[in-house]
């Protein structure tokens, strides 16, 4: 993966890999560290490593470091923003003047869900409530602009922005942390807004760290258990 590919999410984000250190060797000589070994033979490496997986040994994984630009709306970067063991940093709207992009949905989706299995809502009617909800992103932005023309300050004027309004981050994430925010945000119970995200940073996680995505899959989400071959 070129790091700086940007890949595209929903109406107007993104995830660009930005920054990125370890890999699946870096999280083996962290466990071998203590016997003064770095990484030995392909195959008792990986052995290792998802022994490490498996029994929770998760600290050698704190080695390996990715670092996101990411682009979603505010409503998908407050629920990302509750993962704490990451850093972040937010464009600032007190500073910056925000940009008219606002994530509409492509099928609105009914309240009715049954184990979060939503329906979407008829046809006619997804139209007809997609094209207010564009209007009245368009009027926000344009009150916006005016509360800005008439002189207000910006970190006021955007107070009558909506949650659907894009924002910008970068958000620098230890494989553990990242592995934590996986299975939480990939799962069906999360929204699906942030779990389009989730996918995307996993295809990246994946092609980064093969072995540690591998054990990761099979240890955690499949919840496999330990055993010696
Ligand atoms: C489907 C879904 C629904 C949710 N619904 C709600 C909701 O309705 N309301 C709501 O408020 N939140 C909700 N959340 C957010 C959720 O409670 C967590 O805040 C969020 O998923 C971050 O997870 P985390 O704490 O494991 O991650 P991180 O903050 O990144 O923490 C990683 C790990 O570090 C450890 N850790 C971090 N901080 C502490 C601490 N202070 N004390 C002890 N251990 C710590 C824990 O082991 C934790 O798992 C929801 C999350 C999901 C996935």
């Amino acid at each position: 993966m070129n790091p700086t590919e940007e890949i595209k999410v929903l109406d107007y984000g993104l995830v660009r890999l930005v920054d990125f250190m370890g890999g699946d060797d870096a999280v083996v000589q962290a466990a071998r560290v203590s016997f003064g070994k770095g990484v030995t033979s392909d195959e008792r490496d990986k052995k290792l490593l998802f022994f490490l997986m498996a029994n929770r040994h998760e600290s050698p994984f704190e080695h390996s470091v990715f670092k996101f630009h990411i682009k979603c709306p505010i409503f998908v970067a407050r629920q990302w923003f509750r993962h704490r063991i990451a850093s972040y940093n937010e464009i600032s709207g007190r500073y910056t003047e925000m940009k008219e992009e606002f994530h509409l949905p492509e099928a609105l989706r009914s309240q009715k869900a049954r184990n979060y299995k939503f329906s979407e809502i008829e046809a006619d009617l997804n139209d007809r409530l997609k094209e207010k909800m564009s209007r009245h992103y368009e009027n926000s932005y344009n009150l916006y602009h005016e509360l800005l023309e008439q002189g207000v300050a910006k970190e006021h004027a955007r107070i009558v922005l909506p949650l659907s309004l894009y924002t910008q981050f970068y958000w620098t994430i230890n494989a553990r942390a990242l592995m934590n925010f996986l299975s939480l945000r990939m799962e069906e119970h999360a929204q699906y807004e942030i779990r389009v995200y989730a996918d995307v940073i996993n295809d990246i996680f994946k092609e980064k760290m093969p072995w540690t995505e591998e054990a990761f899959m099979k240890f955690v989400v499949h919840g496999e258990k330990w055993t010696e071959e």
